[in-house]
């Protein structure tokens, strides 16, 4: 089942400390993806966590006037493909990014295999 509701702004949710949710590479996939790096984030984290059912990641960022901290949550046991596509979306957020109604477009609000993320693409 690939069609998994992504949260688009959320508060964070506190969760227990826990194994890094990413693997190396995907925050550098998103930022080669998006070619920019958030503006906006006086730093960047991210974590594993219990999210809401159907929900794979969030991302809380901060007001545009102001810097501040910015936290992405990403659900637990997805295939490399999917995390990737997660981070990537919420990296999206951090940047300012809304949602898209194309689903070929990593913005859209559920994750899709139709999604084309050459930087998610591993062997
Ligand atoms: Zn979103």
């Amino acid at each position: 089942m690939l069609a998994t509701v992504l949260a688009s702004v959320a508060v964070a949710i506190a969760g227990p400390a826990a194994a890094p949710a990413t693997l190396p590479g995907d925050f550098e996939a998103a930022a080669a993806y998006w070619g920019a790096a958030p503006a906006h984030c006086s730093t960047e984290s991210v974590s594993a966590g219990r999210l809401p059912h159907r929900v794979l990641g969030e991302a809380t960022i901060p007001d545009p006037a102001v810097s501040g901290p910015c936290v992405m949550k990403i659900s637990r046991g997805m295939t490399h493909r999917m995390r990737c596509l997660v981070v990537v979306h919420e990296y999206g957020h951090w940047l300012g990014r809304h949602h898209s109604s194309d689903r070929k477009d990593p913005m859209f609000p559920v994750v899709s295999p139709r999604m084309v993320v050459p930087q998610c693409e591993r062997p």
